[in-house]
């Protein structure tokens, strides 16, 4: 089937085309009690559900609390009135945009946010709300971004974020990473995605194509939180193809309640990453968005966690617990939070 630019749709195209979009639909494929229906439609009026067929495969059928599936099914609660301090900037985002789609919070790091799409939505998302439809995204939209990059050599790394960037087709990345490339200084490209979980078709060969292309190092930041989202063959064989071509792998979790949050979820996690070739980087608290409250972890159950997590495990499966804090320099470390 031909695109409206005359180029081939991927498999993964294809793929993502057909994943699930009404709540009821995945509750009636994984037999789970039609009661759910109005609430998940009320709250997908929202933030609309997405869910790839191959990732639904792996939720447990008529298990409510599946933790893969509670990551992604619309819930009443998310409707319902949110504790005070949850809102829908969480992270003052929107207030620095130095170029199109540029974040520059950090030092020597800048976040191209590269598209809104995903391919699956997380429910306890901090940009479920993000104005971005504020950028429009035509063309070579990303050239005043690349010029900013280009003046300042005190950046030698740049993150595609989103959205997830590996929603792009590969045209446009390959594009994207072209112009990158042509900026000297940079020594890292950091690419944030969910894809090679949720739809480990996406590995494919004409993005593993651009990524060799590129040169420097790649660190690709995969999502993962809990221990399904990896333990899955197709899975590994994504994290591999991505090894092999020279990228490094690390993920980073959202500390979620009815997900991850106990001992012995975490150890799972981190065992079933370095089982694929992947270390365990950073596990946030969540962001007070609002719509995602009934996801929250206080800090002192996450210090908790943290302790019985270093007492237990190997020191590279436990990952950095941070927060984001708006106006600080960087992600702040559990310990150092007030
Ligand atoms: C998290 C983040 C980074 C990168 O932080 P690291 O600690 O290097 O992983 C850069 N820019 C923004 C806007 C971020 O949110
Ligand atoms: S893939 Fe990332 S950006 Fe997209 S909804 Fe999930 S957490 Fe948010």
């Amino acid at each position: 089937m031909p695109s409206a630019a005359g180029a081939s749709i991927a498999r993964w195209q294809t793929e993502l085309a057909q994943a699930f979009r009404d709540p009821a639909d995945l509750i009636a494929h994984l037999d789970l009690p039609k009661r759910l229906i109005p609430a998940a439609r009320s709250a997908a009026a929202d933030f609309p559900m997405l869910v790839p067929r191959g990732y639904a495969a792996r939720m447990r059928p008529g298990d409510p609390d599946d933790p893969l599936l509670r990551q992604v099914l619309p819930l009443g609660a998310e409707t319902a009135s949110q504790p005070p301090g949850f809102s829908v900037d969480p992270v003052g985002e929107s207030a620095c945009d130095a170029a199109p789609g540029l974040l520059r919070k950090y030092d020597g790091r800048a976040l191209l946010i590269t598209t809104a799409a995903c391919a699956v939505h997380c429910r306890y998302c901090f940009r479920r709300h993000y104005p971005y439809d504020a950028v429009s995204r035509r063309g070579h939209w990303w050239r005043p971004a690349v010029e900013l990059i280009a003046a300042d050599a005190s950046i030698t790394e740049v993150l595609l974020s989103g959205g997830d960037p590996l929603s792009l087709p590969d045209p446009v990345l390959e594009r994207l990473v072209a112009d990158l490339r042509s900026v000297g200084h940079l020594k890292r490209l950091r690419i944030h995605t969910r894809l090679p979980l949720v739809l480990p078709q996406r590995v494919d060969d004409a993005l593993l194509g651009w990524l060799r292309d590129w040169g420097p190092g790649v660190v690709v930041v995969l999502h993962a939180n809990h221990a399904r989202d990896v333990d899955d063959r197709s899975v590994r064989a994504a994290c591999r193809r991505l090894r092999d071509a020279g990228a490094v792998l690390l993920n980073q979790a959202v500390l979620l309640a009815g997900v991850n949050d106990d001992v012995q979820a975490q150890i799972d996690l981190g065992e079933a990453l370095v089982a694929a070739g992947v270390v365990p980087y950073y596990l946030h608290l969540l962001d007070p968005v609002a719509g995602a409250a009934h996801f929250d972890v206080d800090a002192g159950d996450a210090r908790e966690l943290q302790r019985a997590l270093q007492d237990r495990a190997a020191g590279y499966l436990v990952p950095r617990v941070v927060r984001e804090v708006p106006g600080a320099p960087g992600k702040v470390p559990l310990e150092r939070l007030g």
